[in-house]
């Protein structure tokens, strides 16, 4: 009886989970990511961010994103548009966690 009979390294997993987050391996400047919510970057770089993102699903940034979002959300007048685009974001989330 022993660990190593499972055939899973959970240590070596964990420290490549930890060393990809604790250097934040091509995380975009938190200017660049406000320049994406803005629509202000190239396609290249737009896609590159939406990619970190979506597929990579960098903890740091969406939380970087979320937060920015929030600020311009607060920012903004409120408009039947927002209210309605927001709705459906807690609805997408609500779906989400249901699935999960
Ligand atoms: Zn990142």
């Amino acid at each position: 009886m022993s660990a190593a009979d499972d055939g899973i390294d959970p240590h070596l997993t964990f420290t490549v989970a930890t060393v990809w987050r604790e250097n934040r391996i091509s995380c975009p400047h938190p200017d660049v990511l406000q320049s994406w919510l803005q629509g202000g970057l190239p396609g290249g770089a737009a896609d590159f961010v939406q990619f970190h993102l979506k597929d990579s699903q960098c903890p740091y940034c969406n939380a970087v994103v979320e937060d920015l979002r929030a600020r311009e959300d607060l920012a903004k007048t409120p408009a039947l548009e927002d209210l309605r685009d927001r709705l459906l974001r807690s609805t997408v989330a609500a779906l989400r966690r249901t699935r999960a």
